[in-house]
Protein backbone atom coordinates (compact mmCIF):
# COMPACT_ATOMS: atom_id res chain seq x y z
CA UNK A 1 0.00 0.00 0.00
CA UNK A 2 1.80 3.17 -1.09
CA UNK A 3 -0.15 6.53 -1.01
CA UNK A 4 1.52 9.44 -2.54
CA UNK A 5 0.75 12.73 -4.14
CA UNK A 6 -1.26 12.95 -6.78
CA UNK A 7 1.43 15.52 -8.07
CA UNK A 8 4.51 16.33 -6.40
CA UNK A 9 5.16 19.50 -4.68
CA UNK A 10 1.58 20.67 -3.73
CA UNK A 11 2.04 19.68 -0.27
CA UNK A 12 4.29 18.69 2.32
CA UNK A 13 4.53 14.59 2.29
CA UNK A 14 4.66 12.79 4.57
CA UNK A 15 3.88 14.77 7.19
CA UNK A 16 1.48 14.53 10.31
CA UNK A 17 0.34 18.49 9.67
CA UNK A 18 0.85 18.99 5.80
CA UNK A 19 1.04 22.23 4.04
CA UNK A 20 0.87 23.77 0.56
CA UNK A 21 4.00 24.46 -1.05
CA UNK A 22 4.01 27.47 -3.45
CA UNK A 23 6.73 28.95 -5.33
CA UNK A 24 7.78 32.69 -4.50
CA UNK A 25 9.77 34.53 -7.08
CA UNK A 26 13.28 35.63 -5.43
CA UNK A 27 13.01 38.43 -7.80
CA UNK A 28 9.34 40.76 -7.51
CA UNK A 29 8.40 38.66 -4.74
CA UNK A 30 4.87 36.99 -6.64
CA UNK A 31 3.84 33.97 -4.92
CA UNK A 32 2.30 30.90 -7.18
CA UNK A 33 0.85 27.40 -6.86
CA UNK A 34 1.28 24.84 -7.82
CA UNK A 35 5.25 26.64 -7.51
CA UNK A 36 6.41 26.80 -11.24
CA UNK A 37 9.76 27.41 -12.51
CA UNK A 38 9.66 30.41 -14.26
CA UNK A 39 7.41 33.29 -12.36
CA UNK A 40 4.77 34.79 -13.93
CA UNK A 41 4.81 37.98 -13.34
CA UNK A 42 8.30 39.04 -14.38
CA UNK A 43 10.01 35.91 -16.18
CA UNK A 44 12.49 35.21 -13.68
CA UNK A 45 13.71 31.90 -13.68
CA UNK A 46 14.47 30.55 -10.34
CA UNK A 47 11.34 30.77 -8.08
CA UNK A 48 12.15 29.45 -4.48
CA UNK A 49 9.88 26.78 -2.91
CA UNK A 50 7.88 27.87 0.10
CA UNK A 51 5.26 27.14 2.24
CA UNK A 52 1.98 28.37 2.30
CA UNK A 53 0.64 27.18 5.12
CA UNK A 54 -2.51 25.21 5.91
CA UNK A 55 -5.05 27.87 7.05
CA UNK A 56 -6.88 30.38 4.54
CA UNK A 57 -10.35 32.21 4.11
CA UNK A 58 -12.87 31.30 1.24
CA UNK A 59 -12.61 34.23 -1.09
CA UNK A 60 -15.65 32.26 -3.28
CA UNK A 61 -16.83 29.28 -3.69
CA UNK A 62 -19.61 27.21 -6.07
CA UNK A 63 -21.00 23.88 -6.10
CA UNK A 64 -19.95 21.34 -8.89
CA UNK A 65 -23.42 19.47 -9.67
CA UNK A 66 -22.12 17.50 -12.46
CA UNK A 67 -19.05 15.07 -12.84
CA UNK A 68 -16.26 17.43 -14.64
CA UNK A 69 -15.34 16.48 -17.93
CA UNK A 70 -11.79 14.42 -18.98
CA UNK A 71 -9.15 15.10 -17.89
CA UNK A 72 -10.61 14.92 -14.41
CA UNK A 73 -9.07 11.52 -13.11
CA UNK A 74 -11.08 10.18 -10.49
CA UNK A 75 -12.31 6.79 -9.14
CA UNK A 76 -15.99 8.77 -9.69
CA UNK A 77 -18.19 7.55 -12.37
CA UNK A 78 -21.28 9.57 -13.15
CA UNK A 79 -23.62 6.61 -10.92
CA UNK A 80 -21.36 7.23 -7.96
CA UNK A 81 -20.89 10.84 -8.39
CA UNK A 82 -21.97 13.29 -5.62
CA UNK A 83 -22.00 17.30 -5.84
CA UNK A 84 -18.59 18.81 -3.63
CA UNK A 85 -18.08 22.66 -3.32
CA UNK A 86 -15.23 24.03 -5.30
CA UNK A 87 -14.04 27.38 -3.91
CA UNK A 88 -11.36 29.82 -4.23
CA UNK A 89 -9.18 29.81 -0.73
CA UNK A 90 -7.25 32.54 0.29
CA UNK A 91 -3.50 32.09 1.88
CA UNK A 92 -1.97 34.64 4.08
CA UNK A 93 0.52 34.59 1.43
CA UNK A 94 -2.91 36.50 -0.45
CA UNK A 95 -2.47 33.70 -3.20
CA UNK A 96 -5.84 32.32 -3.69
CA UNK A 97 -5.52 28.58 -4.26
CA UNK A 98 -8.66 27.03 -6.44
CA UNK A 99 -9.38 23.51 -4.54
CA UNK A 100 -12.38 21.15 -3.77
CA UNK A 101 -14.12 21.90 -0.52
CA UNK A 102 -14.64 19.10 1.65
CA UNK A 103 -18.27 20.97 2.73
CA UNK A 104 -21.18 20.66 -0.48
CA UNK A 105 -23.82 21.89 1.41
CA UNK A 106 -24.42 25.52 0.09
CA UNK A 107 -26.22 26.89 3.28
CA UNK A 108 -22.55 25.93 5.22
CA UNK A 109 -20.52 27.96 2.58
CA UNK A 110 -19.97 31.53 3.16
CA UNK A 111 -17.36 33.62 2.00
CA UNK A 112 -14.74 34.35 4.76
CA UNK A 113 -15.06 31.81 6.55
CA UNK A 114 -11.48 30.16 8.12
CA UNK A 115 -10.90 26.67 6.04
CA UNK A 116 -8.08 24.14 7.23
CA UNK A 117 -6.32 22.06 4.62
CA UNK A 118 -6.97 18.19 4.51
CA UNK A 119 -5.47 15.76 2.51
CA UNK A 120 -7.59 13.09 0.84
CA UNK A 121 -8.04 9.98 -1.47
CA UNK A 122 -8.51 11.00 -4.47
CA UNK A 123 -8.11 8.05 -6.61
CA UNK A 124 -6.97 4.28 -6.26
CA UNK A 125 -3.02 4.15 -8.01
CA UNK A 126 -1.37 0.87 -9.51
CA UNK A 127 0.45 0.12 -6.14
CA UNK A 128 -2.79 -0.65 -4.59
CA UNK A 129 -2.58 2.41 -2.71
CA UNK A 130 -4.50 5.91 -3.31
CA UNK A 131 -3.85 9.14 -4.67
CA UNK A 132 -3.78 11.91 -2.72
CA UNK A 133 -5.10 14.94 -3.21
CA UNK A 134 -5.36 18.63 -1.02
CA UNK A 135 -9.12 20.02 -0.27
CA UNK A 136 -9.91 22.24 2.29
CA UNK A 137 -12.56 21.84 5.07
CA UNK A 138 -14.52 24.32 7.57
CA UNK A 139 -12.46 25.02 10.51
CA UNK A 140 -15.40 25.76 12.60
CA UNK A 141 -16.72 21.79 12.15
CA UNK A 142 -13.68 19.29 12.72
ZN1 LIG B 1 9.13 37.59 -10.53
Amino acid sequence: MTDCPIHPNLFTWPASNPVLLGGKCPRCGEVSFPAQSSCRNCGHNDSNVIELGDRGSLWTWTIQNFLPKSPYVSDETVETFKPYGVGYVEMPAGIRIESRLRISDPNKLRIGMPMKLIIEKFSSNDQGGSNLCFAFDSLGDS
